[in-house]
């Protein structure tokens, strides 16, 4: 496995805050206004993070949650790890994603900011995202390509919206998106709850995938669509396979061996981040990752 010759991770996908201004029927964290609990990492060890990552010359961190920017240290690790030259990804809901946020990100190494955009239409998006405007995370977007950065759409297809999701993908061409993410509903957190309302047929996940894969040419040198791996069961295989290098780290310092696992390899509250990669190598290299799949996921993408 390529993974066993890198010194450090390749990426680190770092979930700050179980902390949401959303209750979505589909999050797969129950995320939400009651998270942000106190065993989330301190300021202080959220910064002692972001100097190893810098230290350790990882290129790439994800910021995602919760709602990352909900996160009382959200500028603090993001203006560290900038300063250090490290490429930023932030995933949002978008709700409060204002024209002066998007000039302060744009200021730091974004590769690119991820709105979650589940519908066209309040009626769709609204039953996905109780009390949360459509209208907003549209703003957000515009605000997001106003201040030039790069911007990615998320997609999450479920029985609320998954007839909308052509329609998505051409606002996401409008708005200026280079990449569309989608993937098949991941049965985790509250998304398991809600299954029986939100999980959609084999058929129509079947349409949306000859969709894409029909679009995919069209779209080329437009839009990015990526779905691949599309279903749990082929990110399992794929991570199982070639372990992506990313390490995953949750609210309260904890290591995931994947956003697809739960198993837990690490913990960044008593180990440094290395020890946390060579865990996760080992574990990898072992085949520990061979868990019972939690649900169904979303593909390479991850979601607010
Ligand atoms: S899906 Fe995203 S926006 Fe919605 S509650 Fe979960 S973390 Fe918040």
């Amino acid at each position: 496995m390529r993974v066993g010759s890198f010194q450090a991770p390749v990426a680190v996908a770092w979930q700050l805050t179980n902390l949401c201004d959303l209750s979505c029927r589909h999050c797969l964290n129950d995320s939400g206004p009651g998270g942000g609990h106190s065993s989330e990492l301190s300021r202080a060890e959220v910064l002692r993070v972001s100097r190893e990552i810098a230290a350790c010359q990882v290129p790439y961190v994800l910021f995602c949650g919760g709602e990352p920017m909900l996160s009382p240290h959200f500028w603090a690790a993001a203006e560290a790890l900038g300063k250090a030259g490290v490429w930023l990804k932030v995933e949002t809901n978008g709700q409060r994603l204002d024209p002066a946020s998007a000039r302060r990100l744009a200021k730091l190494p974004i590769r690119s900011v991820q709105v979650s955009l589940d519908g066209v239409t309040q009626e769709a998006y609204e039953s996905l995202r109780p009390g949360a405007e459509l209208s907003a995370a549209l703003e957000a977007c515009r605000f997001v390509r106003r201040a030039g950065m790069p911007l990615e759409i998320a997609f999450v297809p479920t029985r609320a919206n998954i007839h909308e999701a052509p329609e998505v993908i051409e606002t996401a061409l409008e708005l200026g998106a280079f990449r569309f993410n989608t993937g098949t509903l991941i049965r985790r957190g509250r998304a398991a709850e809600a299954w029986a309302d939100l999980s959609v047929t084999q058929e129509a996940s079947r349409t949306l995938l000859a969709t894409l894969t029909a679009r995919e040419t069209s779209l080329a040198g437009r839009l990015e669509l990526c779905f691949r791996p599309f279903s749990f069961e082929e990110q399992v295989r794929a991570e199982a396979t070639e372990p992506s290098g990313t390490l995953t780290v949750l609210p309260d310092g904890r290591v995931r061996l994947s956003s697809a696992s739960d198993s837990i390899c690490a913990d960044l509250r008593t180990h440094t981040l290395l020890e946390a990669w060579r865990a996760y190598v080992r574990a990898s290299v072992n085949g520990t990752r061979s868990e019972k799949p939690a649900g169904l996921c979303l593909g390479p993408a991850t979601r607010s």
